[in-house]
């Protein structure tokens, strides 16, 4: 025998309650199981908290009508067929229940048992129908877990309830850590049996009720309610991060796999669902830059960092535009009698609002916003503008160092973009000098591709910041390098027991490169003395002079011929 069907009558009528209940005791082809109400609100909670097949609602509920019910309940992630009665046979009633999204409609005149168990068996019929093809579309296939589309609509009932049953509502987001190395090394099939093996981990931990969601590639996330201050939500990560990691046998093998989990709490039912997530988010990403394998909880420091970076990475590329970034120049001169043999073009950034903002912080927004490639054109072909009005040193003509990032090379557009600049300019190559730091320089194929056409073109390469990056000796050999920068921490530690060791080192590899010696940041008398000792032939820094406009360079020029 095959379960009862189990109905929600909501009538306010005492009598029609009667009629209907009977009518559906009496039916000879179907067994109910018939709970009754009178009032929205007793309907609601029960819809919310108890199993149904169908909800019979009246019409009209005393103050509300059986549509708010539908609307309520649907707002709610209820997902019960409804079937409206009403006393009259009102087209128009009719219209707005099946709006609403009522599964039928029934006048209550001349209502017999018949009418009502077809009814009954076709919005159920048509209810399983729906949620099969919802499940469908909510289901990611690899994991059999709820999908991206199914966390918003999950997320957005979880926010309607949290304003009747109160606490809190939660999303965990996390992000497996190394996930990419594995799926690189040995390949996708073993990337998907490891994501389904952290999906069962994922359900062995969480509760029947909570929504576990796979968002795409390596994210999955957890919705959740508590009924406490969110303590219980930030617990419940930590127990997720514990049962996530841990050896995972595949057919590859054995791996050792991490997760970084992001939390966000709301108590707000008004709460958008999608700046919920992306809170979650942000912690994930909080968690994984404070060294992954934990937990993070959103705070409001995190939503104005991202703001206020989003707001400067406009302005940034706007000033680009507008040309408000300009341009200093840092005098490099040669040890032994201090005169100038060229610069370094120092970009530097007026804010409209904020004031000055230094290089080190725009230079990185660049770097991430891809604002790069524009401030490095920009960069260069400012500096070549500033060199084709320098004098021209009676045939020791000063060149200029202009930094760029290795995000900027690869595919040879910077290449051509280069020649273009000096042909326009009528400037050498041979005065124009790209410094870039080493670890940059060390990674990228692409990238040395680009260096060496350069060089071959005549413009000079020289390693940034030398010391500071992750050095291959053996790569350096084959990087067509011009000069090299000493990083001027080591200048400032020269007093420090070992830094003057590695100082003569760095001097013994350029000559073994046969390339030139650049030590930045010199600030004082003994700091010259020493590098000229070690054998360095050429400086930067603030002893000599600091960074001046393209004019202040000029003249300098001229008054040293
Ligand atoms: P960097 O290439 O190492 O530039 C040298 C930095 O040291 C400059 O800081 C310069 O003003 C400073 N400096 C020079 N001599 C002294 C000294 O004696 N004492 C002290 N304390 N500092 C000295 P700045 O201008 O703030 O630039 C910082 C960094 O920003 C640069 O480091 C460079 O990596 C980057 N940068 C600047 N302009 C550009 C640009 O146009 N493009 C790119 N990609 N990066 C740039
Ligand atoms: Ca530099
Ligand atoms: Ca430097």
């Amino acid at each position: 025998m095959t379960n009862p069907t189990r109905v929600l009558l909501v009538e306010d009528d005492e009598l029609d309650r009667l009629i209907t209940g009977d009518l559906l005791d009496d039916s000879a082809d179907a067994a109910y199981e018939v709970t009754m109400v009178a009032t929205l609100d007793d309907a609601l909670n029960l819809l919310t908290t108890e199993d149904y097949d169908v909800c019979l609602v009246d019409y009209y509920l005393g103050p509300d009508s059986g549509i708010d019910l539908i609307d309520s309940a649907r707002r709610n992630g209820v997902r019960v067929p409804f079937i409206v009665l009403t006393g009259s046979a009102d087209r128009e009633v009719d219209v707005a229940a099946m709006e609403a999204g009522a599964a039928d409609f029934v006048p209550k005149t001349g209502l017999d048992s018949r009418v009502l168990d077809r009814s009954i068996r076709y919005a159920c019929q048509h209810a399983s129908l729906v949620a099969r093809i919802e499940e469908q579309a909510e289901t990611d296939a690899l994991t059999g877990l709820a999908n991206r589309a199914s966390l918003s609509t999950r997320t957005s009932e979880a926010l309607s309830r949290l304003g009747r049953t109160g606490g809190c509502v939660a999303i965990l987001y996390l992000d497996l850590d190394g996930f990419k190395r594995v799926n690189d090394t040995h390949g996708h099939s073993v990337g998907d049996e490891l994501l389904v093996e952290v999906a069962s981990r994922l359900r062995r931990t969480c509760r029947g009720h909570d929504a576990i969601c796979r968002i795409g590639g390596d994210e999955f996330a957890l919705l959740a309610a508590f009924g406490d201050d969110g303590h219980s939500a930030y617990l419940m990560a930590e127990r997720i991060v514990h049962e996530v990691a841990g050896p995972v046998t595949l057919s590859s093998g054995t791996h050792e796999i991490t997760c970084s989990v992001g939390v966000s709490v709301c108590f707000d039912a008004d709460t958008e669902v999608e700046a919920l997530i992306w809170q979650a988010d942000l912690a994930m990403y909080e968690a994984k830059s404070a060294g992954r394998n934990r937990v993070a909880l959103f705070c409001d420091e995190m939503r104005k960092a991202v703001v206020d970076r989003i707001e400067l990475e406009r302005d940034l590329l706007d000033s680009l535009d507008k040309g408000l970034l300009h341009q200093v120049y840092q005098p490099i001169f040669r040890l032994s009698d201090r005169s100038i043999v060229g610069f370094e073009a120092l970009a530097r950034w007026m804010h409209p609002t904020r004031g000055v903002v230094s290089p080190e912080d725009f230079v990185k927004i660049a770097e991430e916003s891809g604002a790069i490639s524009q401030l490095g054109r920009w960069s260069i072909e400012t500096a070549c503008e500033a060199i084709s009005a320098w004098p021209d040193n009676e045939g020791r003509p000063s060149f200029c160092g202009v930094n760029i990032s290795v995000a900027e090379l690869g595919g040879g557009s910077l290449c051509d973009f280069i020649e273009d600049v000096l042909d326009r300019t009528g400037v050498p190559a041979q005065r124009l000098t790209l410094e870039i730091t080493e670890a940059a320089m060390m990674s990228d194929d692409d990238a040395l591709k680009d260096l060496v056409t350069l060089r071959e073109l005549g413009v000079g390469i020289s390693i940034d910041d030398f010391g500071t990056g992750y050095s291959s000796l053996s790569r350096i050999h084959q990087l067509p390098l011009s000069s090299l920068k000493l990083d001027r921490s080591f200048v400032w530690s020269l007093a420090q027991p070992g830094i003057s060791d590695i100082v003569n080192t760095v001097q013994a590899l350029v000559n073994s490169l046969g390339v030139e010696s650049i030590a930045e940041g010199i600030e004082t008398e003994a700091q010259l003395g020493f590098l000229l000792r070690a054998g360095y032939s050429m400086g930067q820094g603030y002893l000599v002079s600091p960074p001046v406009s393209a004019a202040e360079a000029a003249a300098m020029l001229e008054r040293s011929r």
